[in-house]
């Protein structure tokens, strides 16, 4: 042994050593609510017809980059508007991590500072990760707890672009772990004064299947806006398709930063086809928005629990004890996520996926022997 395991390992970065991986917790024999899945398969006779039709794909080629079969289903299934672009990532997470990527100028380049992300917060965590992992600096203005959900603190967010300058703004719509749509008055503001300073404003739509507005054709008007999907939360989360659209120009530039294969032929193909039958994914979707209002009614009639407003597939709900809930929960079977430790305002609280009827059924039934 001519090195030690210690001096392979001084390689790499100290702040990537100091990180913690991010954890997926074992759910096997568990009702699983813990990741906005959608917990509807697809039926048999599609499975099917998918199956043969990926039988067909030439697993020996490469795929072809500018995905032209994908591209057209995508602009058709979520109404792209002609003239702007689309860039395709492995998961909206790739798509976020090339974006700190392509901003992540040195600070020679970028008047001796780190160039800048600003996001409201709590918010998605992949956007703090990516930013740090690509050495910019993360900013972060609170969200308001209000009679509407969290919602966006929108003087708080506009002298936070002018005091911090960010290159970008992420603005989810609807906001992950919180649940709810920000206010559009809200959003418009950010927007312009992000404008004003020539600052991009990616809207997350992760959850757009289960909102009731898209910011898709509003890309005409803000000239600094990029609309991000993904079709995990619509049912496709194991096979990993993120979209971000926006001026050419800008996506254009963008996918230089990207893979030129970052989309395997099977998710393609497995999209290209499915997206074809995209009634039978948006019929459960309506699903999960109308059990979704059931879960919170059943959940507001019980004593002691706050549960917040959702646009999305999944309730934000503050309990008494939170930790004996979470275990209880586990106990009885239910996986869900525990959101206490994650940020101060988001203290007492579980993110419960909407599941299936059944499972919504054990979720109720087990929260109410709990409280
Ligand atoms: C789940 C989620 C995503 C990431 O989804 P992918 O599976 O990587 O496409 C992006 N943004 C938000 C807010 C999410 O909750």
């Amino acid at each position: 042994m001519l090195i030690s395991p210690q001096s392979l390992l001084d390689n790499l970065r100290s702040d990537v050593r100091a990180m913690s991986a991010y954890h997926v917790p074992d759910a096997s024999g568990l009702i699983k609510l813990d990741a906005m899945e959608n917990p509807y398969e697809l039926p048999a006779e599609l499975k099917q017809q998918l199956a043969a039709h990926l039988a067909e794909v030439a697993l020996n080629r490469y795929p072809v980059p500018t995905y032209s079969g994908l591209q057209n289903a995508l602009k058709t299934y979520a109404n792209i508007p002609d003239g702007f672009a689309t860039i395709l990532g492995n998961g909206s997470d790739e798509l976020i991590h090339l974006l700190s990527m392509a901003l992540s100028k040195t600070p020679a380049e970028n008047h001796h500072e780190r160039p800048v992300i600003l996001a409201p917060a709590p918010s998605f965590v992949m956007y703090r990760a990516s930013a740090l992992l690509n050495h910019v600096q993360y900013v972060e203005v609170d969200l308001v707890e209000t009679d509407n959900g969290f919602q966006l603190d929108p003087m708080a967010m506009v002298m936070a672009i002018e005091e911090h300058r960010p290159a970008l703004v992420y603005l989810p719509f609807p906001n992950n772990p919180t649940g709810a749509q920000f206010d559009r008055a809200d959003m418009v503001a950010v927007i312009e004064a992000a404008h004003q300073r020539q600052a991009f404003v990616v809207i997350d739509e992760a959850y757009q299947p289960f909102a009731s507005y898209t910011w898709m054709n509003d890309l005409a008007q803000f000239e600094n806006l990029l609309v991000m999907r993904t079709v995990s939360k619509l049912g496709l989360a194991g096979v990993r398709l993120g979209y971000m659209v926006g001026r050419s120009d800008v996506i254009g530039e963008l996918d230089k930063v990207r893979p030129p294969y970052n989309i395997n032929v099977l998710t393609e193909a497995a999209v290209t086809f499915i997206l074809q039958h995209s009634e039978v994914l948006e019929q459960q979707a309506r699903q999960i928005r109308s059990t979704r209002t059931e879960l919170m009614t059943a959940l507001r009639a019980m004593h002691g629990l706050h549960v917040f407003d959702s646009d999305a597939n999944f309730v934000l709900v503050r309990f008494p004890d939170v930790d004996a809930a979470f275990e209880g929960l586990k106990a009885r079977g239910v996986l869900v996520k525990n959101m206490t430790r994650v940020h101060p305002m988001l203290r007492y609280c579980l993110r419960l996926t909407v599941g299936s009827v059944e499972e919504n059924q054990n979720l109720i039934d087990a929260i109410r022997t709990l409280v």
